[in-house]
């Protein structure tokens, strides 16, 4: 692991709609992630998790604000190079999974690579499925699969083309405790390798799997906890409900 950040943002501030229906759903949010560490962004439902990882990984505008991936400028970019640094160096698991629906596990985990006309790393990709438990649903389209398996192949896809920075919105929310168990020990590897993970999560026992916690209320960071604990996660989430 190494101390240079690899995204900073600062005064991040993201406001929806206007006048009678105007919401600040991030206010003002200062935060520097170092590369090769795991963090999970943790808060009440409407906090700003999800709008805080969409502006960081450049898929939603913040009304204010900057946000620097590995040095490069996202906000104001133009859409295309936008597009391209994405592409490059970030991962994203969404909340909905977005696989494309006439599009089996295996062609869904290889779309990344087939957009940048990459090859497939043969033994990452066997690697990736092993340890995700979806090696026999490679075949299956998204609608033959459970929640918590397309969740998987969500993983696997973004993970294919080692991305240096992977955001991953509630990666464990569809899935069992066995794995998740799993999900969260090859997120902590992938970080000890290198990649920089920032996970957004409820439960405490996931948190406890990565480096640092950062809690958010009302779209601002309240606590920023190192080595967090199921047990100090979990005190720090119930001083929020007050
Ligand atoms: P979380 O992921 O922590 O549950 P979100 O980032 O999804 O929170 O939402 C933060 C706030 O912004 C909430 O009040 C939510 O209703 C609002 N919000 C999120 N997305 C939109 C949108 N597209 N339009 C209007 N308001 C939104
Ligand atoms: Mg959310």
């Amino acid at each position: 692991m190494n101390n240079t950040p690899i995204v900073t943002t600062s005064a991040l501030t993201k406001v929806y709609g206007s006048d009678a229906t105007q919401v600040t759903a991030l206010n003002g949010v200062s935060a520097a992630f170092a590369a090769g560490t795991f963090t999970a962004i943790m808060g009440p439902s409407g906090s700003g998790k999800s709008t805080m990882m969409h502006c960081l990984a450049g898929l939603d505008t913040p009304t204010s604000g900057s946000v620097l991936i590995d040095g490069v400028q996202l906000v104001g970019m133009p859409d295309k190079e936008l597009t391209k640094l994405r592409r490059d160096k970030i991962g994203f698991i969404f909340q909905a999974f977005n696989l494309l629906p006439t599009h089996t596990a295996a062609q869904n985990i290889l779309l990344p690579l087939e957009l940048s006309g990459s090859k497939v790393n043969p033994a990452l990709f066997r690697n990736l499925v092993e340890a995700l438990g979806i090696s026999d649903r490679l075949n299956h389209l998204p609608s033959q699969l459970s929640g918590g398996q397309q969740q998987r192949v969500a993983v696997a896809r973004a993970l294919i083309s080692r991305p240096a920075v992977v955001f991953a919105d509630e990666p464990t929310g569809a899935l069992d405790s066995r794995s998740s168990a799993g999900l969260l020990a090859f997120l902590r590897q992938a970080a000890q390798g290198g990649q920089t993970i920032i996970m957004v999560t409820h439960d405490p026992r996931a948190a406890s799997y990565t480096d640092r916690a950062l809690l958010l209320r009302d779209g601002q960071i309240v606590s920023d906890i190192a080595h967090p604990s199921e047990d100090t996660v979990m005190a720090a989430m119930k001083t929020l409900d007050n």
